[in-house]
């Protein structure tokens, strides 16, 4: 990988390697991700307590939302407008990269293009190890989690910690994150205290109030300690080279601002045109993702220091990665799954998501949103199952913040893993019966109700191994037709 390279020279290479690694694990992994997602979510499906955790926070989610949408005239067209803007965006991505690029080396970042999570990891430990960093500090990003940097470091002796105060719960327990917005959604206060009183030797009794002071406390030492500090990056700002950082706690400005050097990780489809635009973004990702009406701490970052200027690190870097998302941009269809800012909202609605939770996925990105752009970032193959994992409610499309059409996609998917030959001959084989009795009146009627549930029940056993059993009416359409209207 060539550091400071062009965006549009590895497109290619790209195609390339997940083509061979969908190839290589093609036979056991397809059954092994989709066995191991089964099993996850129908034991968690069957998990009344967890249930009942992940529904009394996501209540409290519905109930706020309304609040913030208040201060939007007309949230559709705000909507509206955002989806726009983020076509633009993505529709012109390289440009709007390269102006990026431009803008933020003017002022001193380095910028690297990182086309796989591999060279994303490396550049980061080449960075680290120039500054003999031991401990990092690091704010909340999925796509940190998504090229799984903390594991990685951890194995060259670099200690990275988590400083929001939900993603240093998981990482207490060992666990990733549970949702995209708030990753330790699944936890309840009394959890997250016992989990303390284990790892930390505090009061198993603490109230929420005095764990937040206790993480504080160990947070506030462990900035003055690191050497280097990783954020993530909400939007990347094209025209004035800048990244926007939003966030509830105050840790990322501490972990872009104390340590000497800063290393932004940013995935590419977060780039928006114009600062300007953020007047929209940032009051829509703030309401859409936890009911306010603006996020505690919004920051601009665009450079490291500057010689007229007392504070901020001594040198940023900007790693901007692919990681498949230029698979997605090929896609004519999928491509509007770019869009997303990840405020969650979409997981938080689907009614598959409230019932088996985010762990159960086996994904960085989980609900609606991972299950439409994860077949796509790895491989379809593997992946597929995940389309499959939806009522297609469509709600999800109807509280999507910038309107994408996710139900839509789950289908596209769908489409497409039929057409890659990636369905089972007991699938094919069930709708091709379909076709044939739905364009052959005669076969539909052929046999009484009982003889057609005993034919489609026994010949579509693991259909039903989760389902009620399919039953036919009494009698036929054209039975009641006839009945109706009488012979015409
Ligand atoms: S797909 Fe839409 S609702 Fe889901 S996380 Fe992205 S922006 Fe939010």
């Amino acid at each position: 990988m060539k550091s400071n390279g062009s965006y549009r020279s590895y497109r290619s290479h790209v195609t390339n390697v997940t083509f061979m690694t969908s190839m290589t694990h093609k036979n056991h992994v397809v059954k092994e991700t989709a066995a191991d997602f089964i099993e996850s979510s129908t034991d968690k499906a069957a998990d009344k307590e967890h249930r009942r955790k992940i529904n009394f926070n996501i209540g409290r989610y519905n109930a706020a939302v309304p609040n913030g949408k208040q201060q939007f005239f007309d949230v559709h067209l705000a909507r509206e407008k955002a989806k726009n803007i983020k076509w633009k965006a993505i529709e012109t991505l390289d440009r709007q990269l390269e102006k990026f690029e431009t803008a933020i080396t003017k002022r001193g970042a380095k910028l690297i293009w990182a086309e796989t999570a591999e060279q994303a990891r490396e550049e980061i430990l080449k960075i680290c190890q120039e500054k003999n960093c031991r401990t990092l500090v690091k704010s909340k990003s999925m796509v940190t989690e998504e090229i799984h940097i903390n594991e990685f470091l951890e194995k060259h002796q670099i200690t990275s910690v988590e400083t929001d105060l939900g993603e240093y719960i998981q990482q207490l327990d060992g666990e990733p994150p549970y949702h995209i917005v708030t990753p330790a959604m699944h936890k309840s206060k009394e959890d997250v205290a016992k989990l303390f009183a284990e790892k930390l030797g505090t009061d198993p009794n603490l109230t929420p109030e005095q764990l937040t002071l206790v993480a504080r406390q160990i947070l506030r030492e462990k900035y003055k300690e690191a050497e280097v500090g990783i954020t993530g990056a909400n939007f990347i700002i094209a025209d004035i080279g800048g990244i926007a950082v939003t966030e509830n706690e105050g840790n990322a400005r501490l972990s872009c601002a104390w340590p000497k050097t800063h290393i932004v990780v940013a995935a590419i489809e977060k780039v928006i045109p114009s600062m300007n635009d953020l007047a929209l973004f940032w009051p829509l990702l703030a309401t859409y993702g936890t009911g306010q009406q603006i996020t505690v701490y919004n920051t601009i970052i665009t450079g490291p220091r500057q010689q007229n200027e007392t504070d901020g690190p001594e040198e940023m870097y900007v790693i901007l990665l692919d990681n498949g998302r230029t698979n997605i941009l090929s896609n004519v269809k999928s491509r509007e799954s770019l869009y997303c800012i990840r405020c969650g909202a979409c997981l938080n609605a689907c009614p598959v998501y409230k019932n088996i939770g985010g762990h159960a996925y086996k994904t960085t990105y989980s609900g609606p949103i991972g299950s439409v752009i994860t077949p796509h970032l790895k491989n379809m193959e593997d992946w597929k199952h995940l389309s499959y994992a939806s009522s297609l409610c469509g709600n999800c499309t109807e509280v999507c913040a910038v309107k994408i059409n996710l139900h839509e996609l789950l289908l596209e998917n769908r489409h497409e893993a039929v057409e890659e030959g990636s369905s089972s001959f007991a699938e094919r084989t069930a709708w091709k019966m379909w076709k044939l009795a739905m364009l052959h009146r005669g076969m539909m009627n052929f046999g009484n109700a009982g003889l057609k549930d005993w034919f489609v029940n026994t010949a579509m056993k693991s259909w039903k191994k989760h389902r009620s059993e399919l039953e036919f009416p009494k009698k036929s359409f054209n039975q009641m037709w006839r009945k109706k209207y009488g012979k015409r």
